[in-house]
Parts: structure tokens; C-alpha cells; sequence
């Protein structure tokens, strides 16, 4: 396996690229967008593809990578179902896993430090984003941040983990890089406690200053998605119009099989997962049969029309006459009244 944490210290944020080294699949952690062209340079270096790019939370100290590493890269962007981002390219919840290629991690739901936080682990070891800390805890004071919460995603998710699971967090203020959860048990300070109401004293009387990025990096990270008018009119199909034009249409299901598995598709979908989606395209299934044949027909959809946006500059790069995507993905077409085939 390939493991390499990385650290920025201007808001002391360690960043995880991981890859089984199999297929040279890669995903990065919570990376901060000065760092960007650090990260590409890394995985260039490592001969890694970066497929995904992921955030424990939206961060309030620094300005998330995840925009300008699906820009260079073409990456697919993953956040928690609560996240307060606008756009990213799937979300995940707990139970999910997300995948590439020879490692997955398995999701938990820990929010508390924010409304939005997530933890994901990875065989032997946890990422727990600021939930729990080496030596500390996430302040559970802005971002719907709650001492109740944060307790119970500590006490009855994180601290039920194996004893002697690798703490991977996203920051340490400390010189500190790793942690197992049997020493923060034992040495944490945060977490002597015997109830939630004791931990809550704790936290509601800590009376941090907010961090100096916050009113830059809140926005900013929940913005970071494309919008709508990233894509030309003419190469996009509102929800309405796909559903009153489906049987004229070859629609190409641009998701993974757990998204299809857990939310369905539209019928009649061909499939071609967005990380592949350029093999396929030249290969001699289905989905290339479409694009030669019908290139004018073919709406390729996601799960938020962020993959799709990207998939339209793949397939001109591979000269495929203008293919459209579905703006605003499934959750548009099923608002539009769209018939969905059950996962
Ligand atoms: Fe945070």
C-alpha cells in the first residue's frame, strides 16, 4: 500500500494520499488548495491516477483542494450526505464505502465538531477529520458544531473501533502524526469523562477565537462545486425536457454500482462509470456503440451533474460529436416526476 501523509503548516492540516499501488488508483484527504500542484506532482511522481478527492467536513481554517484537484485531474469529488457544499460529485453516508481501485474505506457519520463531519476507515486505521484529535477533540462552537453530537460520534463510533486502530487526523498542532484509539482512551484529556453533560461543560467553555481563514474558507468550500453555467446551454438538458423527451434518448448512468445500488437509475440507462468512462468510450460495448451512433441522443447523467459536467470535456477530447449531460443529475430527473428503476 502506498501511504503518505502530508502536512501544511499554516493551518496545520495533514493531508492522506492512499493507493493500494494496484491499478494505480489514488485518493487524497482533506487536501488544502495552496498545496494543489503538490499533490499532482506527488501522484506524478508515485505514477498515480487521482480518482477521488475527499473532505472529512467543510473546514473553517483553510480553503479545500477539492475544486482545483477535479479541475487539473479530473478526480471525482466526495463529501458526507450533510455536507453544506453545494456541489461536490458524490456523497457518501454512513455505511457506504468508497472505492478504488484494491482499497476501500467504510464511512461513519460523526458529526459534533460540525453538522457535516465524517470519519472513514480503512483497515487498520481511522481518518477522523477534527472529531477526534491527537491529544484533543474538535471545538463543537460554530458550523452546527454540537458537544452532544460529538460525544456520542466519540464515545459510541470512534472509541467502539478496534483498541489498536491507527488516529489519522486532519490536524495536529502538536509536532504529533499518529495516534491508536487505546491511547487516546487512556491519555486523551478530552475524553476522562463520564457523560455527555460533563463533556459538554467541557466544550462549551472553552472560548476559542474563531480561526482567521473562516470567513474566506467557509464560503469558499461550500462553493467549490460546479455550478449549472459551467456548462454551455446547448451542451446541457434540464430535468423537465429530459423527462417529457426519455424515449427519444440514450441516457449513460455515469455513477458507480453502490450509488446505483442504493438510489436506483433512470430506466433503460447504459452504464459507464465516470472513472472508466474513457476506455469505455473507445472500447466496443454499448456506451460506444451510443456515441457512434447516436452521439445527438446520448444525455449522460450523475448523481449531481458535477461528473457529467466534466465527462462532456472527456468526451470531446475524444472527438465524440456533442453529447449533452443531465443538469442537476438523478435527484433533478426524479424531482421532474422521472420514473427511477429500483437499485
Ligand atoms: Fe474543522
Amino acid at each position: 500500500m502506498i501511504f503518505q501523509q502530508l502536512f501544511e503548516p499554516r493551518s496545520s492540516t495533514f493531508t492522506y494520499v492512499v493507493s493500494s499501488g494496484v491499478g494505480r488508483e489514488a485518493l487524497i484527504i482533506d487536501p488544502v488548495y495552496e498545496h494543489v500542484e503538490r499533490y499532482v506532482d506527488l501522484c506524478k511522481h508515485l505514477d498515480l491516477r487521482l480518482v477521488k478527492a475527499i473532505d472529512t467536513h467543510i473546514h473553517a481554517d483553510h480553503v479545500t483542494g477539492l475544486g482545483k484537484l477535479r479541475d487539473l485531474t479530473r478526480c471525482v469529488t466526495v463529501m458526507g450526505e450533510h455536507s453544506g457544499a453545494e456541489v461536490v460529485s458524490m456523497r457518501v453516508r454512513e455505511g457506504d464505502r468508497i472505492d478504488v481501485d484494491g482499497v476501500s474505506l467504510d464511512v461513519l457519520y460523526t458529526p459534533g465538531h460540525t453538522d457535516d463531519s465524517y470519519s472513514f476507515v480503512m483497515q487498520d486505521r481511522v481518518f477522523t477529520g477534527d472529531t477526534l484529535l491527537i491529544g484533543g477533540t474538535g471545538r463543537t462552537d460554530f458550523q452546527n458544531g454540537d458537544p452532544a453530537q460529538a460525544y456520542d460520534s466519540l464515545f459510541n463510533k470512534l472509541l467502539k473501533l478496534p483498541e489498536s486502530t491507527l488516529v489519522y487526523p486532519a490536524h495536529d498542532y502538536r509536532g504529533n502524526t499518529v495516534s491508536t484509539i487505546a491511547r487516546e482512551r487512556a491519555e486523551n484529556p478530552r475524553l476522562q469523562v463520564s457523560s455527555a453533560s460533563e463533556y459538554a461543560d467541557i466544550m462549551n467553555n472553552l472560548n476559542l477565537p474563531n480561526p482567521k481563514m473562516m470567513d474566506v474558507a467557509v464560503p469558499a468550500n461550500r462553493a467549490v462545486g460546479l455550478g449549472p453555467d459551467a456548462v454551455p446551454k446547448d451542451r446541457r438538458v434540464d430535468a423537465d425536457e429530459a423527462v417529457s423527451t426519455a424515449s427519444g434518448r440514450v441516457f449513460v448512468d455515469l455513477r458507480e454500482e453502490s450509488e446505483r445500488a442504493r438510489d436506483g437509475w433512470i430506466p433503460g440507462s447504459l452504464h459507464a462509470p465516470y472513472t472508466h468512462l474513457a476506455d469505455l468510450a473507445r472500447g466496443g460495448g454499448d456506451v460506444a456503440a451510443a456515441l457512434k451512433d447516436r452521439p445527438g441522443d446520448v444525455v449522460v447523467y450523475c448523481a449531481f451533474g458535477e461528473r457529467s459536467a466534466v465527462a462532456l470535456d472527456i468526451l470531446d477530447e475524444l472527438g465524440v460529436a456533442p453529447v449533452r449531460h443531465l443538469t442537476g443529475g438523478l435527484p433533478a430527473w426524479i424531482r421532474a416526476g422521472g420514473d427511477v428503476h429500483a437499485g
